[in-house]
């Protein structure tokens, strides 16, 4: 199983970095998690795409977790011969949220069904809500979901990945709490939204300082990872974005509270999970 770092960006734009989305990669199959600004760019850059995609899972319905969702939509759509349905998985609120965009896309859907006459329906989109507990299994892959805390956006959920001998925790943005050390529990990998509390605090906007209370600091994600025994911590979706060479310090600062790998990835860096092969 691989892990492919297909946004690692956060809502301020950047030349460098995508919004967050992540993409696992097991025995030929695309798994997608959230769908931020280029996404749809970042998989071409993994040599893939829209209709490639398994099934789409969204850890919350912020902006920045979702902006491509249309984009990923309508090009998997128009792609197909025919295109076949986009399974979704997310928190209460995203069956709303799909009904809004196709709503959204309605005249472009109705223009492109008019113009082609192969094109013989709208898009589908089926939507699964969890609130936790397993999302899929089969015999290859294993999904489980658990609630996180980000309020006051609620709710929201983390997802856990389990293939071919690994596991992967994708955790989306939130504070540690106790369902996250859970789903977190031995895993190979954990993706933490983090944020650098330290560098917030010098600048005098109350907009940006309001972040610090729903999201893992760098120091909370290490704790988590401690806590709950993972191999690595991945840091992604940092905030504010990390000046290009200063890497190095976030990842020396959450190497004071875990002794495991921690990973601040580039978009499209690629990071296998579960045993060597
Ligand atoms: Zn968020
Ligand atoms: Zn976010």
């Amino acid at each position: 199983m691989d892990l492919v770092m297909t946004g690692t960006g956060s809502p301020l734009p950047s030349p460098d970095r995508a919004g967050p989305s992540q993409l696992v990669q097991v025995g030929g199959r695309n798994l997608l998690i959230d769908c931020g600004r280029g996404c749809l760019m970042r998989l071409a850059g993994a040599a893939t795409g829209p209709a490639a995609i398994e099934r789409l899972l969204l850890t919350h319905l912020h902006s920045d977790h979702i902006t491509d969702v249309n984009d990923l939509v309508t090009t998997r759509w128009i792609t197909g011969f025919p295109a076949a349905p986009l399974p979704v998985v997310g928190p209460v609120g995203t069956a709303a949220f799909i009904a809004d965009t196709l709503t959204m896309l309605g005249r472009d859907i109705g223009w492109r069904m008019a113009h082609h006459d192969d094109l013989e329906a709208p898009p589908v989109v089926p939507v699964q809500e969890t609130a936790g507990g397993l999302v899929f299994e089969d015999d290859v892959v294993r999904i489980v979901a658990a609630p996180t805390e980000h309020r006051p956006v609620h709710p929201t959920v983390g997802y856990r990945i389990e293939a071919e001998g690994g596991s992967v925790v994708l955790a989306g943005d939130t504070i540690p709490c106790p369902a996250l050390d859970e789903l977190c529990a031995g895993a190979d990998v954990y993706v933490q939204t983090v944020i650098r509390d330290d560098l917030i605090r010098q600048v005098p906007v109350a907009r940006l300082n309001d972040v610090i209370d729903y999201h893992s600091s760098v120091i909370d994600a290490a704790q988590t990872a401690a806590r709950a025994g993972v191999g690595t911590l991945v840091l992604n979706h940092c905030v504010p974005t990390p000046a290009p060479g200063t890497e190095g310090e976030w990842i020396a600062i959450a190497a004071e509270h875990f002794d495991g790998e921690v990973l601040l990835p580039a978009d499209l860096d690629r990071i296998h999970v579960g045993p060597a092969g």
